[in-house]
């Protein structure tokens, strides 16, 4: 029970890398708020609030877009209203769009710029607020990408936006640790989703991915979900304006 009486806001947690994440705090004793465009998980299965009660653990779901200043307070003012404080906020909510910067409309900058980054942006502001209003000494994550430390191929508008994330990251720990909130984001590699799925369908790109990390395999949503739970913890306390690499390897070479 290492999140025992924690509460914690995870973004785009229906599905994928923040379903696991939600899923791993609720068994450490978490209160999970399960902020999410929509319910039911692109993989399929039991929605993650609905989940979590099941086995026992204490969560709700809130349909919310990360992109809207007005849909993230409410995330903020219901959880807050429900579980009475918030200690650890995930941001993880994000799109991928792949497209060279030749082939990039700007909607398609806009809307992940909008998501991958302005989310983030809106989310941590109002961790911040909440956090040195109420006096808690608590723990921001957010779900960065190799992509947003090295380039990758084709994907312009994506690694612009997790590239902003790592290093707002940064900025944010140098402006509150003074405060006791702690500040870091995690890069996973490719991890098996949705998100992913189209291109690992492609042998030759999946076997190029796999032989290219010096693990061997691709990244679970569970690696990211370990992850998050040590930086949620106490035991981190220490670790802070991270960007905690989460890829079998991929980026050391
Ligand atoms: P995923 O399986 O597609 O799950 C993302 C979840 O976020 C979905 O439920 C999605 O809903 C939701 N979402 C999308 N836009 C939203 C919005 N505006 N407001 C609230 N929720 C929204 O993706 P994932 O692979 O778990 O990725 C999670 C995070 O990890 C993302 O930030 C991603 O960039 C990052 N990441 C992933 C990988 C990887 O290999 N999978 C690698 C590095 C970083 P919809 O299905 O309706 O869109």
């Amino acid at each position: 029970m290492r999140l025992k009486d924690k509460v914690a806001i995870v973004t785009g947690a229906s599905s994928g890398i923040g379903r696991s994440i939600a899923l791993r705090f609720a068994e450490e004793g978490a209160k999970v708020t399960v902020a999410d465009i929509q319910e039911e998980p692109r993989e399929g299965g039991k929605p993650t609030h609905e989940k979590i009660k099941e086995e026992g653990g204490e969560a709700m779901f809130m349909e919310a877009d990360v992109s809207s200043k007005n849909s993230v307070q409410d995330i903020f003012y219901r959880t807050a209203e429900k579980y009475g404080r918030i200690d650890v906020v995930v941001n993880n909510a994000g799109i991928f769009i792949q497209d060279k910067i030749e082939n990039l409309e700007e909607e398609e900058w806009d809307r992940i710029m909008d998501i991958d980054l302005k989310g983030v942006y809106f989310c941590t502001k109002e961790a911040i607020e909440h956090m040195t209003t109420e006096g808690i000494e608590g723990s921001i994550i957010n779900i960065s990408s190799i992509a947003g430390l090295v380039g990758y191929n084709g994907a312009t508008a994506y690694c612009a936006a997790k590239g902003g994330v790592s290093n707002l990251t940064k900025e944010v720990a140098l402006d509150y640790g003074s405060e006791g909130i702690n500040v870091n984001a995690i890069c996973p590699g490719v991890i098996k989703t949705k998100m992913t799925e189209e291109f690992r369908e492609d042998d030759q790109v999946r076997s190029f991915m796999e032989q290219n990390t010096p693990y061997k395999r691709l990244g679970k949503p569970e690696d990211i979900a370990n992850a998050a739970v040590f930086l949620a913890s106490d035991e981190s306390n220490f670790v802070h304006g991270q960007n905690l690499v989460v890829d079998g390897g991929w980026t050391i070479h």
